[in-house]
């Protein structure tokens, strides 16, 4: 099972399950929010094992202190991930140090924690292992470097950012600096560059996309969702013969297709 619970600027939070060991990836949304979340995705949140962080960005941990007090769970994040982050007083055993590129396992599943260029002190994003398959989280990404390509290829399945319309974040109300920021190597990947992305990925084998992390300012999720399925289209991918397509709603449960 691999779900996305909340996903967007307003918040992230993702669920990867084996059946016996179940992990969140961030915590960007309230305890009560999660515990809704995980009731419409039929998940007991006693069941989950540990809660791995990307980077310190409250849309990612904003729940993640109470979150880990309430159910006991384990944080794991890079050093300066911990360093930045602000949890309030959570248990010294639930602090758990994670490097990129090493891997660990928690319970049955396979985890492979990789960089990722962004404004953050050392986000990551995640590989999971599970028997013979190989999923991937990858947000909040500034821009596709060949390591990170490297780091995707291989997965069946890759939840993907796909943040921002670049014209609508040009032509859009931010100020410039935030759209300064935004457009950076460090800031967050255009729908354009993730159809990009994702064309790359199909090639390699990767039958399952799912488009996360959208700007809910400068992006629509028809727009996220065009600009891939054209693209894909345009190089000869068929959907949903060659690979499905999907696109994770802000605040509702969203499967892969
Ligand atoms: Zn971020
Ligand atoms: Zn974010």
């Amino acid at each position: 099972m691999f779900l996305s619970l909340v996903s967007g600027s307003s918040g992230n939070c993702s669920l990867i399950s084996d059946g016996k060991t179940t992990l969140l990836v961030d915590c960007g949304l309230s305890a009560k929010k999660l515990e809704e979340a995980l009731l419409k995705a039929k998940v007991n949140p006693c069941d989950i094992s540990a809660m791995l962080i990307t980077h310190e960005h409250s849309d990612h941990i904003k729940g993640a202190g109470i979150v880990s007090r309430k159910y006991n769970l384990p944080v794991f994040a890079t050093l300066k991930t911990h360093e930045y982050m602000d949890l309030g007083k959570i248990d010294n055993r639930n602090i758990k140090y994670i490097t990129p590129d090493i891997d660990f396992e928690i319970g049955t599943i396979g985890v492979r924690p990789f960089s990722i260029p962004h404004d953050a002190a050392d986000p990551v994003g995640y590989n999971f292992f599970m028997g013979e398959k190989k999923l991937s989280l990858a947000t909040d990404i500034g821009n596709m470097t060949d390591d990170l390509m490297d780091s995707l290829k291989g997965s069946l399945a890759v939840l993907l950012e796909s943040n921002h319309d670049v014209d609508m974040l040009k032509n859009g109300r931010y100020p410039a600096v935030l759209k300064r920021r935004i457009l950076s190597d460090i800031g967050h990947l255009s729908n354009i560059d993730a159809a990009k992305t994702v064309l790359e990925l199909v090639k390699s084998g990767t039958k399952h996309i799912m488009l996360g992390h959208l700007s809910n300012e400068n992006n629509t999720p028809t727009a996220a969702y065009t600009t891939t399925k054209q693209y894909l289209e345009e190089n000869g991918v068929i959907l949903d013969k060659d690979a499905t397509l999907s696109v994770a709603a802000r605040f509702e449960v969203s499967c892969f297709r």
